[in-house]
């Protein structure tokens, strides 16, 4: 490997970890955002795009769903343990060559991260059992 191509493989690098940086910051400031929402902090914000309506009922309805036919965690690791199973499923359909993907069987994966989350957040919400 020449110089210029372990530069630029160190550059390619570096734009990586920086690209990474910057995701990882905007993620930590929605939820930080979501948390002043939740806490009465900051006010929900308007709703510019019903796709995001949609997707919440989705979710909602999901996690109502699982609230009656389930009973609530009874760990922290339990409800951990839940959700990695949620995202290894969501992560077998998006590991498929992307012409046998399926995008309602991505969307209702989605579906079950979201409705584990909601869960937990409401346990953690209320106390929590843990
Ligand atoms: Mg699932």
């Amino acid at each position: 490997m020449s110089w210029r191509e372990a530069l630029n493989d160190d550059g390619a690098k570096v734009a990586r970890r920086e690209r990474w940086e910057e995701r990882v910051k905007l993620l930590e400031g929605r939820a930080e955002a979501a948390r002043a929402v939740l806490d009465g902090a900051a006010p929900c914000p308007p709703i510019v795009n019903d796709r995001i309506g949609r997707a919440s009922a989705a979710v909602e309805t999901a996690a109502r769903v699982a609230e009656h036919n389930y009973p609530p965690y009874a760990s922290a690791h339990e409800a951990y343990g839940v959700l990695v199973e949620e995202v290894a499923e969501f992560f077998d359909e998006v590991r498929k060559k992307s012409h046998l993907r399926s995008k309602l069987a991505m969307k209702n994966e989605a579906i079950d991260i979201g409705a584990v989350a909601l869960r937990i957040v409401a346990l953690c919400e209320e106390g929590g059992p843990w």
